[in-house]
């Protein structure tokens, strides 16, 4: 059978064996058309049908969470944690709680974690879990009731050797909080279990930066290869969350102007551009006040707030003449017709904060046109990357400096890109950073598996 037959056939069972998946599907659908590549070369990995495990999580965890809101009312959620593969460490991956959870889009961010984290350099096995229970309009004590219900079960199958989750949409500081509290009380163990920790408990400085400054410094990596720095670029953030608020903070510093940030009502478009004072804004916003983003024109009446209407397949802020492109919301949020937007008003360089923020007709536009072009396994590493860090700080009851860990988050970055840049080289398609993701990504975590034996 030819390679091409082989992976064709592999998606057919795939597709077979995991229906109702589409997003579990995509995400294999990329990898392995990147694998075709190596596989020529390294036919062992076939033989020994690493890509076959590697689909397979080696474990789930599918679980009733019973609680109950401010009235008394009681509700039932659906809890999952994907343990992938754990190959070079110990499962790690962030939480979601979003009503659109289910199983097959815990399985796409699985299964990117485990190449993103074996890009990150680090020890880090992949996995992902979460809820479809929706943190937005509910009270502090209503999260809480909901995360010690999610802790009761999810401590059974998790602990700093074995599984290290994280946040992720819907689950921040105050989550990781309430999470924390309840495993250290039904284990009687201050241990590194979570990471996202505050920092007066174990948490490490710069992890919240993380995810949004390190897509910052892969789009200026990238810029470095074409003469070019982020300064005076003209950019495009979506979201409003942890890492578009980052990424935001982190343009700014580099001299970079962001004009937009949404979520999912709408987006605003600022002219003027998001200054440092109305981030400040956005940040309170958000994270205090858990308002919504179209509050920005009303307070600053230079932007223009455009509300969106959810399934329609173009997102007009993805429409504005800019260079760079930082798509930092959720999956599938560029369309075929909103990368063509992009490539006609002039975008060049897209380095994405979320995962897989681009349906897979955009990502082949992307590449056709040959632009500076970043996937999210890539780009939004850095996040994973520094809670690596707070893992090893944990292990040594140690704190590192702001300015060691912001240091050590860079050098990820650029080892990464590195590592992208020189693999995609390597498999004869120079300048294709998700060629070289994958490739690279795969191969560590296929020669651990190799080394290990059939387990
Ligand atoms: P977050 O703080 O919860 O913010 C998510 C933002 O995206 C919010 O503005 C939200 O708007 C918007 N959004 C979420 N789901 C949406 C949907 N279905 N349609 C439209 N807008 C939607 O989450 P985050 O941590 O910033 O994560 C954003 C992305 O980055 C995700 O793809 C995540 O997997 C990825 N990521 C995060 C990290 C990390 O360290 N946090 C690391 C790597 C990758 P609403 O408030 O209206 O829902």
């Amino acid at each position: 059978m030819t390679t091409s037959n082989y992976v064709r056939d592999l998606m057919a069972d795939l597709k077979a064996k995991n229906p109702a998946e589409p997003e579990f599907h995509q995400a294999v659908q990329e990898v392995v058309e990147s694998l075709d590549l190596v596989l020529e070369r390294r036919p062992e990995y076939r033989s020994a049908r690493i890509i076959e495990r590697m689909i397979e999580p080696e474990r789930v965890v599918m679980f009733r969470v019973p609680w109950q809101d401010d009235r008394g009312g009681i509700h039932i959620n659906r809890g999952f944690r994907i343990e992938m593969n754990s190959a070079i460490g110990p499962y790690k991956g962030g939480l979601r709680f979003h009503p659109s959870v289910n199983l097959g889009i815990l399985k796409f961010l699985a299964f990117e974690q485990v190449l993103k984290n074996s890009l990150t350099t680090l020890p880090m096995g992949g996995g992902k879990g979460g809820s479809d229970f929706d943190p937005k309009g509910k009270s502090d004590n209503e999260v809480m009731r909901f995360c010690q219900s999610f802790m009761t079960e999810l401590s059974r199958h998790i602990g700093p050797q074995t599984d290290v989750p994280a946040g992720d949409i819907g689950v921040g500081g105050r989550e990781i909080g309430f999470l924390f509290g309840h495993y250290k009380r039904l284990r009687n163990e201050f241990t590194g279990v979570l990471t996202g920790k505050g920092l007066s408990w174990g948490g490490s400085l710069i992890r919240p930066e993380a995810t949004g400054y390190g897509a910052v410094y892969f789009a200026q990596e990238m810029l470095a290869t074409r003469h070019q720095t982020l300064d005076g670029k003209r950019c495009l953030v979506s979201g409003s969350g942890n890492v578009a608020q980052y990424t935001v903070e982190k343009l700014l510093q580099l001299g970079a102007k962001p004009l937009t940030l949404s979520d999912s009502d709408g987006y605003i478009y600022d002219e003027a551009g998001i200054s440092v004072d109305r981030l400040e804004f956005v940040m309170e916003l958000k994270n205090v006040r858990r308002g919504r983003i179209r509050e920005y024109a009303e307070r600053y009446p230079g932007a223009v707030y455009t509300a969106v209407d959810a399934p329609s397949d173009v997102h007009p802020l993805w429409n504005h003449k800019a260079d760079c492109a930082f798509p930092s919301a959720t999956q599938n949020e560029i369309s075929a017709a909103d990368a063509a937007a992009l490539l006609k008003n002039g975008v060049y360089c897209v380095s994405e904060g979320a995962n897989m923020p681009t349906v897979l007709d955009g990502v082949r536009q992307f590449l056709d046109a040959r632009i500076l072009y970043a996937p999210g396994k890539a780009a939004n590493a850095g996040g994973v990357a520094t809670s690596g860090l707070e893992m090893a700080q944990n292990s040594m009851r140690m704190s590192w400096t702001r300015e060691e860990v912001d240091a050590r988050l860079h050098q990820i970055m650029k080892a990464i890109h590195r590592n992208c840049r020189e693999t995609a080289e390597t498999f004869g398609t120079p300048g294709n950073y998700v060629n070289g993701a994958n490739i690279a990504g795969f191969l560590k975590v296929a020669d651990a598996m190799i080394d290990q034996g059939l387990v």
